[in-house]
């Protein structure tokens, strides 16, 4: 049909042409049709074109100078004279029992990924289960089946799901990627070790890595299933432990200088060479009012050099004994101590091949977004999704 050309053109579906539209207020609807007259049957091969029945079909397709865009078309029904038996023709646009494109489906899953539902929502014009169901079966078409195929340096993270309730799942990332390989329902070792027993042997055995917090049962469930990862400590998470021991003194001493310490936590938590002038004059006025947490502050940077400076294990470990040895003289810092003790042998190994959880760290930041964005995931599994295909 010449007079529609150009909206086949656009419309670029191979096989179909625009033979009339229907325009309404909000939306468009195109008819379309076969250009072929028959089809090959799937089980035999044969070009056939004896017509057994139609089925009309109306799908949903990306929208047109702004408006909603439907295609409506019928799927013929071909009859095989030598197999006997009737067949569909295949879509190449649109799947079996979907009521929209392909094209519209990848559509919607980016502009989930990028906006929040709520968005997609209204300026689709679709519910929130329908926007939902087109994501999970993109997502499901988009996610390797074997993310853990190629994967040599493992990340274990937890983090809550929900703000201020005790409701954590477990973040397994492919350090090297930067991609989720999968997200565990529940921070527990048990389900880390069902998780990684399901692995072939060879993919357990190409873990050569695996990054973790401290004071964690992970790392037992590592030593256990990974015969050949080194366990490593998250520099991180070394730090984290240390904020939060100097947050609680910061807390003690703000009772005795309650101006000078007013408005103090992120001149204090903050790598010094970052503070705004404010901060730095913040800092300042600390170390006046408290000699304690000036000593702690020092401690706290100290410790972190020590991260940032060194080369090697050997070189750190010495460091890090002697940075104990002046903290347990100032008497600082003795839960910390504790935990450096107990797992400086993994902490050091950050220094073999600096392993840094800043790839961690991204991805929590990130989940923390989805978690905004997505008010309320019906259940575990569209969460697992969600957070995965954020990092496809
Ligand atoms: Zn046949």
């Amino acid at each position: 049909m010449a007079e529609y050309e150009v909206l086949t053109h656009l419309l670029a579906i191979p096989h179909y042409e625009v033979v009339g539209v229907t325009f309404s207020k909000e939306s468009l609807t195109l008819d379309l049709q076969a250009t072929g007259e028959g089809g090959i049957c799937p089980r035999c091969g044969q070009f056939c074109t004896t017509l057994h029945e139609n089925h009309a079909r109306l799908v949903r397709d990306l929208p047109l100078s702004g408006k909603a865009c439907y295609l409506r078309f019928v799927r013929r029904r071909f009859f095989c004279s030598h197999c006997a038996r009737p067949f569909s023709e295949p879509l190449d646009f649109v799947e079996d029992h979907r009521d929209y494109t392909r094209r519209y489906q990848a559509w919607i899953f980016q502009q989930v990924k990028e906006n929040n539902i709520a968005s997609v929502k209204r300026l689709e014009g679709l519910t929130f289960d329908q926007i939902e169901s087109i994501f999970v079966a993109e997502a499901q078409a988009r996610i390797p089946s074997n993310p853990f195929a190629n994967l040599k340096r493992l990340g274990i993270d937890e983090i809550s799901m929900r703000k201020g309730k005790r409701n954590f799942v477990l973040i397994l990332t492919n350090l090297d990627t930067g991609q989720v390989a999968d997200v565990l329902e529940k921070r527990t070792k048990e389900k880390l070790r069902s998780r990684l027993a399901q692995l072939p042997k060879e993919a357990r055995a190409q873990i050569e890595e695996v990054a973790i917090d401290m004071g964690e049962p992970y790392s037992e469930v590592c030593e256990e299933l990974l015969p050949n990862a080194t366990i490593t400590v998250d520099r991180f998470h070394v730090m984290q432990a240390i904020n939060k021991e100097g947050k609680v003194l910061k807390n003690q001493e703000k009772k005795q200088h309650p101006e000078a310490l007013k408005g103090a936590h992120y001149a204090l938590l903050k790598n010094q060479e970052d503070l705004t002038e404010t901060q730095q004059e913040t800092l300042h006025r600390v170390y006046e009012a408290s000699p304690t947490l000036k000593m702690a502050h020092r401690l706290k940077e100290s410790l972190r050099h020590i991260f940032e400076c060194f080369s090697t294990k050997e070189k750190a470990m010495q460091r890090l004994k002697k940075w104990t040895a002046i903290a347990h003289q100032e008497h600082l810092f003795p839960k910390f101590r504790k935990t450096l003790a107990h797992w400086l042998e993994k902490i050091t190994n950050y220094f073999h091949r600096r392993t840094t959880s800043g790839m961690v760290e991204g991805v929590n930041n990130k989940i923390k977004l989805i978690k905004r964005r997505a008010f309320g995931f019906r259940n575990f599994e569209h969460f697992r999704l969600r957070v995965i295909a954020a990092f496809l």
